[in-house]
């Protein structure tokens, strides 16, 4: 039922819009007025906080019917989750109740800090610096490719507190957009997913109260990891919906498009394509759901199977988009047809939330 209601809301809502944000490189205010108004934004968010909640596994059925139309769009869902998921697995009562009503209502979207310029895969050597004053934190640093940045009210970040402890010297902060000393770059210029905003944040000399700090101090660097662990999984949703996009689209295509005086879905080459794109995507979906559930459930081999589900989940969103793209011929090189839009917005889940060689490292130091 789930899945029947977010796809008829897709299609009406969101799909329709989905070629002019890409082309126009747009937020997709349209997809988030939708999503808002049928509670759909930030579905993971607990009940006791005023939010629909979800579990991991509708969570994912959510974000992977929005990313079959439009991937930019399923980041709404996405990285409200990967932003105040912090805050849901350590922070205080109090910072729940203060961010995650207003988050659950539609009033401010979440984001979340970790990667810099000179940070990326090595997300432990970051640089932005939280010095305490009295009751207070100073924050100064940049964090980059911030997806959501100045759309959202809320950010956390993650920031050296002591630089002789490396990653266990790493805290985490809710900041707001209105803090003063809080700025934004310029929209990054990307081949894909060019309706969710990426933008550098600013701290200069942010100062925020000490209880927006997530959890004790020194535990900010395993927050984020941890957060990592269960919303890898969102991504491979959204590369398990982009894949299934691409997949109807050209299944549709074959049977229209004629060639040699039949249509191409007659053609046993054309055939064999397709039964292996269905096949990639239901082996990606089965570890996806397994991986959602053990999310839920907190098991532990979650690492491996988040990892897993995101990596393998990605790439083979990479290799059906393109092969859509294949069946297309020359039209589906063109704008004219989504394909070409679903094969660039998959490129990025093999990079984001820690690229697939970062994956696997993941996986082979948590090996089953
Ligand atoms: C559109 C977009 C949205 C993003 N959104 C967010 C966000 O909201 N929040 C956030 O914090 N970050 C975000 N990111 C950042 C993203 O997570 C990083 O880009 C990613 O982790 C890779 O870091 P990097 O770009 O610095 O690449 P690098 O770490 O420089 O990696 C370059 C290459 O080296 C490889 N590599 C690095 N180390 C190793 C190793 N040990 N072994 C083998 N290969 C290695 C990588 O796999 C990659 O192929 C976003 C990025 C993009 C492009």
């Amino acid at each position: 039922m789930l899945r029947d209601a977010v796809r008829s809301l897709a299609e009406a809502k969101i799909a329709p819009y989905a070629a002019a944000v890409d082309e126009e490189a747009r937020f997709p205010q349209e997809a988030l007025d939708a999503l808002v108004a049928n509670d759909l934004h930030a579905v993971h968010v607990p009940e006791e906080y005023g939010g629909a909640g979800a579990d991991a596994l509708a969570t994912v059925i959510v974000i992977e019917e929005v990313a079959r139309v439009c991937v930019s769009s399923s980041l709404i869902p996405a990285v409200n989750k990967l932003g105040s998921l912090p805050v849901i697995l350590s922070g205080s009562e109090d910072l729940k109740k203060k961010y995650l009503a207003p988050l659950a209502k539609g009033d401010g979207l979440f984001s979340y800090c970790l990667s810099e310029p000179e940070a990326g895969s090595d997300a432990a050597g970051m640089r932005t610096r939280a010095v305490r004053d009295g009751d207070h934190w100073i924050l100064n640093g940049v964090k980059r490719w911030i997806t959501n940045a100045g759309v959202s009210e809320y950010y956390t970040v993650m920031a050296v507190t002591d630089p002789e402890k490396r990653s266990k010297g790493i805290s985490a902060f809710v900041v707001e957009k209105s803090d003063a000393g809080v700025s934004f770059g310029a929209p990054e210029k990307k081949l894909g997913v060019k309706g969710s905003p990426t933008r550098e944040v600013y701290f200069d000399n942010v100062r925020i109260p000490a209880d927006r700090m997530i959890g004790a101090e020194g535990t900010g660097f395993a927050t984020a990891m941890k957060t990592l662990d269960h919303t890898r999984i969102t991504i491979a949703a959204q590369a398990l919906g982009v894949a299934q996009g691409a997949f109807d689209y050209a299944k549709g295509y074959v049977q229209e498009r004629k060639q040699f005086g039949k249509p191409i879905a007659d053609f046993q080459g054309i055939q064999f394509m397709l039964a292996d794109m269905a096949m990639k995507i239901e082996a990606a979906r089965q570890l996806t759901y397994a991986a959602a559930a053990k999310s839920e459930r907190g098991d532990s081999d979650l690492t491996f199977q988040g990892a897993a589900a995101k990596c393998f989940a990605s790439d083979v969103a990479m290799e059906v988009t393109t092969d859509a793209v294949q069946l297309l011929g020359g039209y589906g090189y063109t704008r004219d047809y989504p394909v070409e839009r679903m094969m660039r917005d998959a490129k990025i889940t093999q990079i984001y939330e820690g690229t697939n060689q970062v994956q696997r490292i993941v996986m082979a130091r948590n090996l089953p």
